[in-house]
Formats: C-alpha cells, sequence, structure tokens
C-alpha cells in the first residue's frame, strides 16, 4: 500500500510570535523563508543551525510576490520568534526497512492511513524524540548531523550485530549501526538507544554483546531502553514470532539486572532500562523510583508505572482533605477501565483512594483488547469497541479511561470513536485517566464536582 504523509513542502510563515526579531521586522504569516545568508533552506535543521549567527541575511517572499532582503543583527543564540506552517519545511522522510517485527504491519486493514505511515527521519528524532534507524541515510546527511551537532540522536538499535540487524530489519545497510554510532560518539553527539527484544532472536547471548558493545559508548550514550516485541493477531503471511514466555521475561529481568549493576559500579549509571512490560508480564515487583534515575526512557514506557504510582501518593497526600471535604455528604462509585496489563496497578490505585476518601468507591475494569489480539495489553492500544463491548450495563456514577488511548492531539481512539462518542453510547459520564498521576488525581476531582 502506497502511503502518503502529510507534509507539505512549504516554508510559509504561521506563527510570529510577539516581541521578538521576526515581529520587529513586520515579518507575517504567510510570508515565505527563501533563503538564509544566501542559502536555500532545506529543512529545519538548516533553519536551525543558519540562524545561530549574530549577523544574517534574510530572503522573504510577501504574500503580494514582492521579494524583500533583511539584515539582521542579533545576539548568537537568539531565536527569531517564527514558526513554519509545517515544523519540517519538507516532506517527512519515510522508512526503507521491512522490520520482521513492524508493528505497523500487524495492523488490521481499514485503519485511518495516517495510522500505517512508517516515518524514519532524523529530523523528527531531533523536533519530537522519534527513534531512527539510521538505515536510510546516506553519509552525506551522517555528516551533516554531525556537522550541525542534531543532538540527542534516538536511535533503534535492536543490536549490534551486523548480520543479525539486517535479517531483524531486513535491509542491506541495516549492518553498519555501530560504526555510525561509533562516529557519533566521537563527535561527542548525545545518543539515547532502543532494542525491541524478540525471543530466540536478539536476546540471551545476543543481547550480552549488544549491551557489551553500547557500554563502551558511553557517555555519549545516555540510556537504552529494551521493550519486549508486539505481536498482534493480525499477523499474517509475515516472519513467524511468538512473545516471551514468563521464564524468559525472569531470566532477561536478571540478565538486564546483571548488566545495570556493572554499569552502575563502573559508570555510575544503570545504562540499560527494561519497560515496564517486562515486570508486569513476569508477575515481578517493579524498581523503585531512584532506580529509573530520573525516568530518561519514559516515553518508551520505562517507569511509567512507577512514575504513576509514586505520583498518586504524592497528590493524594497533597489533596485528599481537600477532596474529602469536596465529597462530603455524597458516595461516589467510579469504574476505572483499564488495559489487563495495568489491572493490577489500577488495583493498588484503588486501594489506596478508598482508603484515603472512604466515600468513593470504585471497581477495576480490565479491558481485553479483541481488536488486536489479547496478548496485546497495553492502555495506549485499547479501542473503542472492545470498550463498548466489555463496559456497556455497567453501574457507576462516571468511568474513567485511559487518556492514552485517544491520540493525543485529538480525543479520538484508534478506531475512530471519540470521547463524546463513546460516552454517547455507554451512557455515562467519561472522564479521561492520564499516567501522570497529578493530572489523574486532578481529574478525579473534577468527577467529584460534576457528579
Ligand atoms: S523501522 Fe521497522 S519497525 Fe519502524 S516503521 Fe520501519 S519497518 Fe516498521
Amino acid at each position: 500500500m502506497e502511503i502518503k504523509n502529510s507534509y507539505n513542502f512549504q516554508n510559509t510563515i504561521q506563527t510570529v510570535f510577539p516581541d521578538t526579531i521576526a515581529s520587529e521586522i513586520g515579518l507575517e504569516e504567510g510570508d515565505q523563508l527563501l533563503s538564509i545568508n544566501g542559502q536555500k533552506i532545506k529543512d529545519v535543521i538548516d533553519y536551525r543551525f543558519l540562524i545561530h549567527d549574530e549577523q544574517i541575511e534574510l530572503e522573504i517572499e510577501k504574500k503580494s510576490g514582492e521579494i524583500i532582503i533583511f539584515d539582521i543583527e542579533k545576539d548568537y543564540d537568539e531565536d527569531l520568534g517564527l514558526d513554519f506552517s509545517n515544523p519540517l519545511i519538507d516532506h517527512a522522510k519515510s522508512c526503507s526497512n521491512h522490520c520482521v517485527f513492524c508493528f505497523i504491519d500487524q495492523l488490521p486493514k481499514n485503519l485511518r492511513s495516517t495510522l500505517y505511515f512508517k516515518d524514519d527521519d532524523s529530523r523528527l528524532s531531533f523536533l519530537q524524540g522519534n527513534f531512527i534507524t539510521l538505515t536510510n541515510m546516506s553519509q552525506d546527511e551522517i555528516n551533516r548531523m554531525i556537522q550541525y551537532r542534531i543532538s540527542p540522536v534516538n536511535v533503534s538499535i535492536h543490536t549490534t550485530n551486523p548480520s543479525l540487524r539486517k535479517k531483524m530489519l531486513r535491509h542491506p545497510d541495516a549492518g553498519n549501526v555501530l560504526e555510525t554510532l561509533k562516529r557519533f560518539h566521537e563527535a561527542n553527539l548525545e545518543i539515547n538507544g532502543q532494542i525491541v527484544l524478540i525471543p530466540e532472536m536478539n536476546d540471551g547471548e545476543e543481547l550480552e554483546r549488544t549491551m557489551e558493545d553500547l557500554y563502551n559508548l558511553y557517555p555519549t550514550l545516555q540510556s537504552v531502553a529494551i521493550v519486549p516485541v508486539g505481536l498482534t493477531r493480525h499477523r499474517k503471511n509475515l516472519f513467524p514470532l511468538r512473545d516471551f514466555t514468563e521464564d524468559e521475561l525472569l531470566r532477561t529481568i536478571n540478565q538486564v539486572e546483571k548488566m545495570q549493576k556493572k554499569c552502575l559500579e563502573s559508570i555510575g549509571t544503570r545504562l540499560f532500562f527494561l519497560s515496564d512490560e517486562f515486570y508486569l508480564k513476569a508477575k515481578k515487583s517493579l524498581p523503585q523510583e531512584e532506580d529509573y534515575e530520573g525516568y530518561p526512557q519514559i516515553e518508551n514506557g520505562v517507569g511509567m508505572t512507577r512514575s504513576f504510582l509514586e505520583e498518586i501518593d504524592q497528590a493524594l497526600e497533597k489533596s485528599k482533605d481537600y477532596l474529602n471535604k469536596k465529597i462530603t455528604g455524597k458516595s461516589l462509585k467510579i469504574a476505572f477501565a483499564t488495559s489487563t496489563l495495568s489491572k493490577e496497578t489500577m488495583l493498588k490505585i484503588k486501594e489506596k483512594l478508598e482508603r484515603d476518601i472512604p466515600n468513593l468507591s470504585i471497581d477495576v475494569y480490565p479491558v481485553e483488547n479483541n481488536f488486536f489480539g489479547r496478548s496485546v495489553n497495553v492502555s495506549g492500544l485499547l479501542t473503542g469497541h472492545d470498550l463498548l463491548d466489555q463496559l456497556k450495563g455497567i453501574e457507576a456514577d462516571a468511568i474513567m479511561l485511559p487518556r492514552n488511548m485517544f491520540r493525543e492531539d485529538m480525543l479520538i481512539t484508534l478506531d475512530d470513536q471519540t470521547d463524546e462518542s463513546l460516552s454517547k453510547q455507554l451512557e455515562q459520564e467519561i472522564y479521561l485517566g492520564s499516567w501522570d498521576g497529578f493530572k489523574f488525581i486532578n481529574e478525579l476531582e473534577k468527577v467529584i464536582d460534576n457528579e
């Protein structure tokens, strides 16, 4: 299937921020940036690099078609105060791999087209923290990252074994990742790594080799997240893969914790961090907060649960008196919908809340993921249909849904249900509980206020 991405080629100015150089010289929304110091702007990396100067010459095409050159004197680091209608300024690069574990290949058909876009763009890594494989980058592009000091670079490493990486990514150029990482290391660019771990492929001895190789890249290599492969029930005609068994999960936890110990003793950081799924699926206690060292890879699901539990404790300590006052004279029953993986975590939250706010009673509903398959058990991949099938008719004053089952920018689930449509069909007030414990307690306050 050919997927078109949503980015257009446009250097169009979308916003001119007040009290900035751009507003002072009279730039306006809709003006086009043509060049800086005579250089055409290919993308945001060019832009950010070229504006770092004390004297710059901006070539602007006004909406009227008039071309104006502005000579600007500014402080070296001073921003111009512009935003573009497309933050990348040109097309986002799609990936050229055919990874055996690609989640997008395992999506059912007929979801919205943006979900099928496979990005692998170093500029998105820099702008939004996306992980890239480096396989679609020419030497010139790698040189440009080094020259422009694009950092941090977030790299999907998976393995440092060249032939295994080629096999996993099914790309002929995937084998030289360690060489490229060494170049970033020598150039002192900060790197974060990610490993998707697959049983009998890059785990065990292969993981040991990868961790040893990467250990040598500290301190430029700052952290490596290790996440288990995610498999849906829609793996038709794809490379045969399976989930980890509980024993294998436990073995991997032991292996990585041993490496963490070695790293902590020798370089002062654990460097390698396992995602929550390893501990939750293996039914093993989560590491303590300090073991996550400030949660450098929380976006990868590393430490999200521990951080949530800690934040709930802190938020509850601060606001329990206030919440108890608000709920005086009422008794509220709230349903917490959650993923099967997070059931135990939400039961802990229920216990804490019912202990501290006696007028509150909570029922926890783990929702099976029939849409992707039951082994997909994280809340971010729950769909509206599964929720409706499994929660219709429950008795509660309100339902709290996981906020991350909705896309960040719009309140829409993977199968295109909005919070409003879910609320209507469930005939219940819906609230969205974030994985940020403070926001979760704020949302709870709204439930108490409104119900
Ligand atoms: S890099 Fe691999 S996993 Fe990521 S989108 Fe491309 S094929 Fe899929």
